[in-house]
Formats: C-alpha cells, sequence, structure tokens
C-alpha cells in the first residue's frame, strides 16, 4: 500500500491520512467533541423518551396538538416538552414530558 503524508505532521504513514500518534489525537479529540455535544444537548434518556412520549401520543390522539393557552387542535409540526422546566429541576423522564405541536411550545417559553 502506498504511504502517506500525515496530514498534521507530513510524516510518512500507512494511515489513510494521519501516523498514528496524530490519529490517534484527532480520535480523542472526535470522542471528547461528541461527549460535549450529549452534554450541552439533551442526553440518551430524554431522546429515548421523547421519542416513546411522542410515538404514544401519535398512537392515542394521532396528529393532534392539545394546546397550550389554545383549544387542542391539529398538527403535523408536534414536539416534546418539559413539563416542569428542566430549569426549575424538571427531569427527562417521561411524567414529565408533553406534547405540544412547536407553535405552541414556543408561546409557552416566550410567555
Ligand atoms: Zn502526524
Ligand atoms: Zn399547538
Amino acid at each position: 500500500m502506498r504511504r502517506r503524508p500525515c496530514l498534521v505532521c507530513g510524516r510518512l504513514t500507512r494511515n489513510p491520512s494521519r501516523c498514528d500518534q496524530h490519529q490517534a489525537e484527532w480520535q480523542t479529540e472526535q470522542d471528547r467533541r461528541r461527549g460535549s455535544a450529549t452534554q450541552r444537548g439533551y442526553g440518551a434518556a430524554y431522546q429515548r423518551n421523547a421519542a416513546a412520549v411522542l410515538a404514544d401520543h401519535r398512537r392515542t390522539h394521532g396528529a393532534v396538538c392539545p394546546g397550550y393557552s389554545a383549544p387542542a387542535h391539529p398538527s403535523t409540526d408536534l414536539t416534546v416538552d418539559h413539563i416542569l422546566p428542566k430549569s426549575r429541576g424538571g427531569d427527562d423522564e417521561r411524567e414529565n414530558l408533553t406534547v405540544l405541536c412547536r407553535a405552541c411550545n414556543s408561546r409557552k417559553h416566550n410567555r
């Protein structure tokens, strides 16, 4: 196999783009970024619970938003919202998640 120069240090390597040392450093950096993205956003538990809540809602009510300071209405743009906000100690359990359409969700958060 042809050797290529490492993208970082230019040393010839059999790896596709980086020498062993810089490949390892790059991988560490990727893992770190992926980890911090999860911490910054919502965690895996939230993703799982939110998907389940949404699926349940669609199965039971169909494409209908329960409404926030508005009557229930049909919506294809449903999102999952925390009943007790995380900023006030709410958690990501299914009991604390509810379904709202995007419009109702932003009305709730902009009040
Ligand atoms: Zn290198
Ligand atoms: Zn709505």
